[in-house]
């Protein structure tokens, strides 16, 4: 019993030794070297892909992002390709890059996007000295940047040919196709055949995302009998549609408020005696007369989580509450799943460990968790249920999303370094080190 404790104490604490190592070793020491090297050809990929517009409808412009960057890792001897959607999904498609090292290594998956929110006319660089503006600079292209880069650092040093790396690029964050299980599919697959997810989104100094929350949506259908209003409450007319959908979403704030990381918001209601609702415009109309006892009524919002477990729970109970029928009513809820979320594991806390430990080496100071509230879904999110990973180990700016975003090129410096040596320290480490078991995924 206790050399089995002792040995399990030994494990918990093996990786946290090396993940804090708190100096660069001369290996580590040179792939900082050639990050510093290469920064000046960095910021000019940058500026290259940043210069082609790709708002996530333009497609010529997001698959001429992804040729981009599809060519220089083609040159580090990984295998790519472009995939092509169905065309009901309606989107340019993702990029998809596979490298393999030594068996039995970690198997790391990296994940960025090629398309922006905005969609300007042509070129929006401009250059400040150590400040970029353009769109798409932080969110994701300068992200997309840290990652080639710290990869060209690992082949310079000779280490990248033992890493089993995946890479997918998206075409669509900004504005994922539908159905979702068929747009993200090759995200999810390539989750399957990878131990752990490392994703490039804006990121920060001092903390990366160890969990983002899920997004999801539900759906209210109440009905009751039409009659004269002169009747409601009474056993024979009951109360109508509207008062049995107020007594549920007031029902829903009652008994669901307030719990951490639990949000959930009604977006809209329409209710009457004649209701049309299109469920994928959220807009309805309702006509009925103030004598009648509505006959339908209709509430739409989302629910955002933390784990699966909450998603389900709260579920549950917003079910329970539904269920508890007014006197001549009748009402149904669907959901309708959009993200999971990436819960907070201990592994993924256990990457956080070694990511900061390559920070503190390279001089960077501490890194710590970002507040789960702070985040939105993202592409990890798709991977979060079958993976550990961390999120926001990308570029550092400001404005993503908006027509002046920019970012700061000495920090593109450091997140590179960053990224580069904390690949360094686990990319060779057996795959068993970071894959998810059965009884951890328990979350
Ligand atoms: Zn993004």
């Amino acid at each position: 019993m206790r050399l089995r404790a002792s040995l399990a104490c030994l494990a918990a604490f093996a990786p946290a030794v090396t993940g804090a190592q708190s100096t660069l070793s001369g290996a580590e020491q040179r792939i900082r070297e050639t990050v510093e090297k290469s920064h000046e050809q960095a910021v000019t990929y940058l500026q290259k892909v940043v210069n082609i517009p790709s708002n996530t409808l333009k497609f010529a412009g997001v698959k001429a992002v992804g040729m981009v960057f599809k060519a220089s890792l083609d040159s580090l001897g990984f295998t790519t390709k472009w995939v092509t959607l169905p065309a009901e999904v309606g989107r340019a498609g993702h990029l998809v890059a596979e490298h393999k090292g030594k068996p039995g290594a970690v198997r790391i998956m990296l994940i960025g996007h090629l398309d922006t929110v905005v969609e300007p006319d042509g070129p929006t660089w401009v250059r400040t000295d150590s400040i970029a503006k353009g769109v798409g600079t932080g969110d994701i292209k300068g992200g997309d940047v840290v990652i080639l880069y710290a990869l060209k650092a690992l082949q310079a040093a000779g280490s990248l040919k033992d890493m089993n790396i995946s890479i997918i690029f998206t075409g669509d964050e900004e504005h994922p196709g539908e159905p979702l299980a068929i747009d993200r599919k090759d995200l999810i697959d390539m989750g399957k055949r990878s131990d752990i997810a490392l994703a490039f989104e804006g990121g920060n100094k001092s903390d990366v995302t160890v969990a983002r929350r899920g997004a999801s949506s539900w759906r209210v259908t109440a009905t009751g009998r039409q009659g004269h209003s002169a009747g409601v409450f009474s056993p024979g007319a009951g109360y109508g549609a509207i008062y049995e959908l107020a007594r549920i979403v007031n029902g829903f704030r009652e008994q669901l408020a307030g719990e951490q990381y639990l949000t959930f918001n009604v977006g809209t209601i329409v209710g009457g005696t004649d209701v049309d609702y299109d469920t994928v415009g959220v807009k309805g109309s309702a006509a009925s007369k103030l004598n009648i006892i509505s006959k339908s009524a209709i509430a739409h919002g989302d629910l955002r989580f933390i784990s699966e477990d909450q998603k389900e729970r709260t579920r549950n109970k917003m079910r329970e509450i539904v269920a508890k029928h007014l006197a001549g009513t009748d009402a149904k809820i669907t959901f309708l799943d959009e993200y999971p979320a990436m819960a907070p594991t201990p592994g993924n806390l256990k990457l956080l460990e070694y990511y900061d430990g390559a920070s503190q080496a390279l001089g960077y100071g501490r890194v710590e968790a970002l507040d789960p509230g702070r985040r939105g879904a993202g592409d990890i999110s798709f991977v979060g249920p079958i993976l550990d990973g961390l999120d926001g180990l990308g570029a550092i700016g400001t404005g993503s999303h908006a027509p002046d975003e920019r970012v700061n090129l000495n920090a593109l410096k450091m997140q590179t370094e960053r990224t580069a040596i904390f690949l360094e320290r686990i990319g060779k480490l057996p795959s068993t080190n970071f894959s998810r078991t059965p009884a951890s995924g328990n979350h």
